[in-house]
Order: C-alpha cells, then structure tokens, then sequence
C-alpha cells in the first residue's frame, strides 16, 4: 500500500506541476503547447501518457482498453476531469467532423474571450504574487487587458452589481 502510495504520490505532484503550468481560458484548463497536439507527462509507471488520460485515470477512473477519452470542449491540450470523457475512436472521428473542427479556428475565438467577475477577482487576487505577463497568459487575456483590469481601469464593478 505504501509503495502505491508513493507512486500515485510523484503522479500528484507531476499533475500539480502541470497545473501551476497549465492557463484557464473559457473554463478549459489547457496545457501550453501547440494546439492540436496532445500533452505527455510520466505516469505512476514511468511511462508516457497523455495528460488528458492520466487526468481521467485520477479523477473519474480506469478506462478500458476498447475505450479512449475525448474531450467534449474539442481541445486537444485541455485536461479538465469534466471535459473529459469516454468514448470510441469512431464516436470521435463523427464529432470532429459535425464540428468542422478542422476548418475552425477555435483558439481565436478562444482569444477573444470575456472574463467572469469571479476570473477578474481571482486576477485581482493573485496580482501582487505574480508577473502580469504571466498572469495574463493564465487566464489567455492579453497584457493590455491584464493591465487594465489589475489597475481598475475597467471592470471596476461587478457585472451583477
Ligand atoms: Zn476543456
């Protein structure tokens, strides 16, 4: 049981480092890298594998072998437990098709994403711990936008307010 333990334990920590590296845009928590692309980390067995799996594995658990896990947000580098799910190679070739994911652009849209209130307090809240430029591409906002809303000069109110 220990042995386990420490296992899963180095697994948690890589999973925690891949986090503090990891931005949120639109609610994904998306991996740096090229998009399109998947994201492998070390394993509790020292073997490369996806994140996204890896990710399934420790929150929702074991996938079958005739299974493989997609992603209902369509992004490759995303490896939030809830966006993840199982599925067949076949149910993901249909989806990538009704989706035309190989004709739209979906990280510039992603790009252009408006912030939550709940997002702009937590950016108000990490600010004095962190460099803008690197806040700014946690949350997937430019730094002009970044700088305005650390400095209050937008988003002074809450939208509910
Ligand atoms: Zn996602």
């Amino acid at each position: 049981m220990e042995v386990l333990n420490r296992r899963y334990g180095d697994t948690r920590a890589r999973l925690r480092a891949a986090f503090e590296r990891s931005i949120i845009v639109n609610d994904c928590l998306l991996y740096p890298g090229e998009d399109g692309k998947y994201t492998t980390i070390r394993n509790e067995h020292g073997k490369p594998e996806t994140l996204h799996r890896i990710s399934y594995r420790f929150n929702k658990g074991d996938i079958p072998k005739d299974k493989i896990v997609r992603h209902t947000c369509d992004h490759t580098r995303c490896w939030r437990p809830s966006h993840l799910i199982l599925g067949t190679h076949l149910s993901n070739a249909q989806d990538k098709m009704e989706r035309g994911r190989d004709i739209v652009c979906i990280g510039e849209n992603h790009k252009l994403s408006k912030l939550t209130d709940d997002q702009v307090d937590e950016i108000r809240r990490l600010a004095p711990t962190m460099m803008r430029k690197d806040l700014a591409a946690k949350f997937g906002v430019s730094y002009d936008t970044m700088y305005t809303i650390v400095t209050y000069k937008t988003r002074r109110k809450r939208a509910n307010d």
